[in-house]
């Protein structure tokens, strides 16, 4: 049995559902295995479409978790090829064909997309060979962001990409999602990154990664601070807040050393007034006139 937690953020009043979109954190982890905290991933969908952004490990586990059996999500974004934000991919084709999934899933990506699709169905030919002999299955179709088509359709949700800044990684991209005069801005992994701050001005939503750790483990620890050089560190992130100042911001692929998310969120409120809250694993927002915030747990009866 599945039962559902529903914790009110903000109260709503009654608003049309074609209206309202809604994002589930799938993973909010990096590359460490955690299983509170499982690789990058994040279901944006509303009555006709679903989108996932980033597929890291696990993502097929909670799109399980929720009673999802991958047969709707016919597109997938990825923001850069470090391996947690695509470890999932063959996992997700894969048994989505098990699951007898009909459609091909669109892959968007950076440049080499196409190639690291291919590599993926050539790796599993054998397993595709003996499950399916001649019968059909479906494909990954994946076009780097520059060959994607974008046709403007208000009743879509659409998504675009532009380059963040994560240090030595070449193609790595944030995305703008937007639906009927909403925005979500994901910024991918970045260091502090001008675009991310010019996409981000305004947003409902910005969904933010970020990088925190004690005065001492940064000071005695080479290789963390060159992690610390590609991602967001707690001063930029304060400078992005004040720059942008979303509705509502999300930190997520939180890499955290000898500090916790709390004293994070203390640090931020003392220099920032807006809503600044921790992406967790299975939380679901609800956009539309007002953001709604919930968590999906489930919960299997004993
Ligand atoms: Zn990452
Ligand atoms: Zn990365």
């Amino acid at each position: 049995m599945t039962k559902y937690i529903f914790i009110i953020f903000l109260l709503s009043s009654v608003t049309n559902a074609s209206d309202v979109f809604n994002m589930t954190f799938l993973g909010t982890g990096t590359p460490r295995p955690n299983i509170e905290k499982l690789g990058p991933s994040l279901l944006i969908k509303n009555q006709d479409q679903q989108i996932l952004i980033d597929i890291g490990r696990g993502t097929s586990l909670r799109l399980s978790q929720i009673g999802n059996d991958y047969s709707n999500i016919n597109e997938i974004y990825i923001s850069h090829f470090h391996f947690d934000h695509v470890i999932g991919l063959a996992d997700f084709w894969l048994t989505s064909n098990l699951w007898q999934k009909k459609s091909d899933t669109f892959v968007y990506g950076p440049i080499g997309v196409n190639a690291f699709c291919k590599n993926i169905m050539d790796t599993y030919k054998m397993d595709l060979k003996y499950r399916y002999k001649d019968r059909k299955y479906s494909k990954l179709n994946c076009f780097s962001f520059k060959n994607k088509k974008s046709v403007l359709n208000e009743e879509k949700i659409s998504i675009q990409s532009f380059a963040n800044d994560h240090g030595h990684i070449d193609n790595s991209y944030g995305f703008k999602i937007k639906y009927k005069g909403k925005n979500i801005v994901y910024s991918g992994d970045t260091t502090l990154s001008e675009n991310v701050i010019k996409n981000a001005k305004g947003a409902d939503i910005l969904i933010h990664e970020i990088f925190a750790s004690s005065k001492k483990i940064f000071k005695s620890n080479k290789k963390l601070r060159e992690v610390a050089s590609t991602h967001t560190t707690l001063d930029q992130m304060i400078s992005v807040l004040k720059q942008t100042n979303p509705k509502l911001t999300i930190l997520t692929h939180a890499l955290l050393f000898g500090i916790n998310e709390n004293d994070v969120l203390k640090v931020i409120e003392e220099n920032y007034n807006g809503d600044v809250i921790f992406a967790k694993d299975l939380m679901s927002v609800d956009i539309g006139k007002e953001i709604n915030i919930f968590n999906l747990e489930v919960l299997d009866e004993k």
